[in-house]
């Protein structure tokens, strides 16, 4: 029996309404998988639509971001009660596109965490390094201060996803080797500091349908965070029949 895998399809600021429903409409004949489970992460404005489309599927529904206050003056920014309302389940914080482009912090993110849980959102909680900090040797210490910050203490069903910033759209991909030192490290941090016994890890940064099999087979990872090939109707189709 295979161990049921967590697969995040980030769209990021990608598809419109037109090609957003083509492409679920062919992810849920995809979607039969009891050994996956998909969670897809639409933009914002897409959310209303995909959460219609897929109310007699078993995709699962999350977001992107979310304010860190519960409602009020904070215009452009979304809320976690309207996620809540379109049926999000699931909501992506600290991604590595976020912390660059709009300058959030470890501290943000922290805020954005606890908020999301105490409403009943599962949080994705991004950590990874820049290649200055791989290369530096450095990477650890990076990590360290993410999940110290942004994992609350005694939160049992955290999901960390692990994502090196030099590999999200490049093609580079860490070895198996690096993946499970990144997992044993979070794992045993979590442990250790915050209390943590039950943590997702995933892996995200090109996965596509050639080195997904590989990765989950040798690293155990509990899933894969995907931008690039979770556009792809292709792609998704053979990472979905995973197992
Ligand atoms: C991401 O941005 O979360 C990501 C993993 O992107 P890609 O798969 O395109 O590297």
């Amino acid at each position: 029996m295979c161990q049921v895998k967590l697969i995040v399809s980030n769209w990021k600021m990608n598809l419109n309404v037109s090609d957003s429903k083509k492409l679920i409409k062919d992810l849920i004949k995809f979607s039969n998988n009891n050994s996956i489970e998909h969670v897809v992460c639409p933009q914002f404005a897409l959310i209303p639509s995909v959460s219609r489309l897929i109310k007699e599927s078993k995709i699962t529904l999350g977001a992107q971001d979310c304010h860190h206050e519960k409602i009020g003056a904070y215009t452009g920014d979304t809320s976690v009660q309207i996620l809540k309302e379109l049926n999000c389940k699931y909501v992506i914080l600290g991604h590595s596109e976020r912390r660059d482009y709009h300058s959030e912090t470890n501290e943000l993110v922290k805020k954005k965490v606890f908020l999301a849980i105490s409403e009943g959102l599962k949080p994705i909680i991004c950590v990874g390094e820049s290649i200055e900090d791989r290369k530096s040797n450095n990477y650890l210490n990076i990590i360290e201060k993410q999940l110290d910050v942004c994992v609350p203490n005694d939160y049992n069903n955290v999901v960390i996803a692990y994502e090196p910033i030099w590999s999200i759209g490049t093609g580079q991909v860490p070895t198996n080797k690096e993946i499970l030192e990144m997992k044993k490290f979070t794992y045993n941090f979590l442990k250790s500091k915050k209390r943590i016994h039950k943590v997702n890890f995933l892996y995200g940064g090109s996965v596509n349908s050639m080195n997904f099999h590989e990765i989950m087979n040798d690293t155990k990872v509990d899933g894969a965070l995907i931008g690039g090939s979770s556009l792809k109707i292709i792609e998704m189709n053979k990472i979905l029949t995973f197992c």
